[in-house]
């Protein structure tokens, strides 16, 4: 008896956005849409980074926990967003080579896209075992507002438009503490959040 051809299942498209995410604003939600739409992802997984070794030493970060909290606040409801916590369940320093790893593990079969802000791109030699990042998935790459980045010429890079929205978690940090307007940047459930545990109070 001939056996039938086994149906082809489409492979998953899975996003990994990851960020220190202190705290997650609306140029993180906007881009993580915009990504997943038009590379028709399946999910987006905003990784929250345990210890963001980059941006160690440099200011004070807020635990892992409440910066997980604040992501998980800001997709809840939103389609294909999701907060992963593969890194602070990791713990130590986050590294996105192992982070793909570790998602290749959990989606067998799936393509990974890795998706990062023209700052963060430009960093991309500086970051531990980036060849592996390259080989194993697809790197997106965002504009934010102001002056153009260079980006190293050595790896291919897929631009995907988004609204560019001038917002970053340092300005916000420093709304907080100045008494300003954050209404708008960030989602309500995630200014909640920052109220309700008197975040971002002392000066960096
Ligand atoms: P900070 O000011 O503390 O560095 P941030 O706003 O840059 O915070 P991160 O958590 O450092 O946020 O960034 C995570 C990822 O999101 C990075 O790839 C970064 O380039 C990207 N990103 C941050 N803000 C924006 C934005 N407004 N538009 C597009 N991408 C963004
Ligand atoms: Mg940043």
């Amino acid at each position: 008896m001939s056996q039938s051809p086994p149906t082809s299942v489409p492979r998953a498209r899975v996003g990994l956005f990851g960020g220190t995410f202190d705290p997650p604003h609306v140029g993180h939600l906007v881009t993580a849409v915009n990504v997943r739409h038009a590379l028709r992802l399946d999910t987006v997984i905003l990784m929250v980074a345990n210890v963001p070794w980059q941006k160690q030493g440099h200011r004070v970060i807020s635990p892992a926990d409440h910066r997980l909290a604040m992501v998980e606040a800001a997709v809840c409801g939103a389609e294909g967003l999701i907060a992963g916590r593969t890194e602070i369940d990791r713990g130590g320093p986050s590294f996105t080579a192992d982070t793909l790893a570790a998602l290749a593990d959990e989606h067998p079969g799936a393509e990974l896209f890795t998706i990062v802000g023209d700052d963060a791109a430009a960093g991309i030699t500086t970051w531990e075992r980036h060849d592996e990042v390259v080989r194993s998935s697809t790197l997106v790459v965002v504009d934010r507002p102001g002056a153009p980045v260079q980006l190293p010429e050595q790896f291919d890079w897929q631009r995907v438009e988004v609204p560019r929205l001038d917002v970053s978690s340092t300005d916000l940090r420093a709304r907080v503490r100045e008494h300003r307007p954050l209404d708008y940047l960030l989602t309500e459930a995630v200014l909640r959040y920052v109220r309700a545990h008197a975040l971002y109070q002392e000066s960096e």
